[in-house]
């Protein structure tokens, strides 16, 4: 276009503006704009009509976006995937697409204190219930599923207790209790790397990308993996119009260069955590230990099926013989590993759920899912294990033990 002769205002807007050329750059250029021209308005029509694929709005979709879903669906085993804002903005688009005033959901007891919270506090304001219970209970699971039932959901590994849930078990309670009714799995703890809930027979799978998929703690934001159909519908439906919760074309180009990694970063922090776990379970400073790799974890045989590659995630829990100003002391004093809530980064993070992560729940609450005010969550980095263990140590010993 030939602007010549126009105003200084659209000049200093059009005059130059390159026309878009083809070059082939390795990396996906990111795509950091707000909109998309149409070349008229019967196309610009069709677009909204879903008639004519193609892009219209960021909110709606983004060339970065869709690269980094379509690839989170591909390594899970979907049809396809949507990314979002956060992962809260992918658990509440998805569940609100399908959701009304009566219907309620089954979940299990043990939750992301965020998810608890809506499920507890948020979603009752809007008349929808939420019965909890204990998901290693199929008996437990098949009673409380009722023809208002719209979801069945939970963790694949349990936040901050690392008990494992058995998906095979639970999708076939579900679905024979009600066919219609949705399996969500929250699978931010194992990744797509260590398992694939869709296999084991859920109907939608949610991730934090803020954690193991991009890695790099640099990055919020959430995925929903399930089959193409569900996806418009939330793209249309929970996104577009309820949450937009859309995701940012600077985080996805962050999260597709964080992902290029991910088997690599696994592999390290499994093994990492593993030699974290045996050596707390032999210090006579701890009380327990929770990581579903040790032999004597109540899920080990279930993590054993279900988990993929040999690996059983990089989170270890554990409990301290002493109480919670001396546990906050521990903490306080450890020099490597830092005081941090979130995971999957390269760096040890640990924090202290019953005053951080899981504050939403009440003591009383907190007590009948067995998290105490002496345990500790640790998201086991990709430093040395030995430099690790020895930070652990040195703190560890100090702890007197009657
Ligand atoms: C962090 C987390 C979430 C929430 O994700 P955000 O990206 O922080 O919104 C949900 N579920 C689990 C298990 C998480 O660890």
């Amino acid at each position: 276009m030939n602007t010549k002769d126009m105003g200084f205002s659209t000049r200093q807007i059009h005059a130059a503006r390159p026309e878009p050329i083809g070059p082939a750059p390795l990396a996906t250029p990111i795509y950091q704009t707000s909109t998309y021209i149409f070349e008229n308005t019967a196309q610009g029509a069709a677009r909204f009509a879903l008639e004519e694929p193609g892009y219209i709005y960021t909110r709606l979709h983004n060339p970065n976006g869709e690269e980094v879903a379509e690839r989170i669906a591909d390594l899970e085993g979907g049809e396809a995937g949507l990314l979002m804002s956060s992962g809260m903005g992918a658990i509440t688009s998805t569940l609100w697409t399908w959701m009304q005033a009566g219907d309620n959901i089954v979940a299990d007891a043990t939750l992301y204190g965020c998810t608890y919270a809506l499920f507890t506090e948020a979603l009752p304001r809007l008349g929808i219930t939420v019965h909890l219970v204990d998901f290693t209970d199929p008996k437990a699971i098949a009673a409380a599923i009722d023809s208002k039932t719209r979801y069945v959901y939970c963790e694949t590994a349990t936040n901050p207790d690392l008990k494992v849930n058995d998906i095979d078990m639970i999708s076939k309670v579900a679905h024979e209790a009600k066919p219609d009714v949705l399996v969500v799995v929250d699978n931010t703890f194992t990744s797509p790397y260590l398992c694939r809930p869709l296999k084991h027979g859920a109907d939608i799978v949610i991730h934090s990308v803020t954690k193991y998929l991009n890695g790099h703690g640099d990055v919020i934001a959430g995925v929903v993996v399930t089959t193409a159909e569900r996806i418009q519908q939330i793209r249309v439906i929970g996104m577009k119009y309820m949450t937009g919760a859309c995701s940012a074309p600077m985080d996805s180009f962050l999260i597709c260069r964080g992902m290029k990694t991910l088997d690599i970063r696994m592999d390290r922090h499994c093994a990492n955590a593993l030699k974290v776990a045996r050596f707390l379970d032999s210090h006579p400073a701890v009380n327990h230990v929770c990581y579903p790799g040790l032999e004597n974890h109540p899920q080990h045989e279930v993590a054993n099926r279900m988990f993929e590659h040999g690996g059983y995630g990089g989170v270890v829990s554990f409990e301290l013989k002493c109480n919670k100003e001396r546990t906050s002391e521990f903490v306080n004093n450890l020099k490597l590993c830092t005081l941090a809530v979130s995971l999957g980064d390269a760096i040890t993070l640990i924090e202290h759920p019953a005053s951080m992560t899981h504050n939403t729940y009440t003591v009383e609450a907190l007590k009948e899912i067995g998290i105490s005010e002496s345990l500790l969550r640790m998201s086991v980095g990709l430093e040395d294990a030995d430099d690790i263990i020895a930070d652990l140590k040195a703190e560890l010993d100090k702890i007197e033990v009657k």
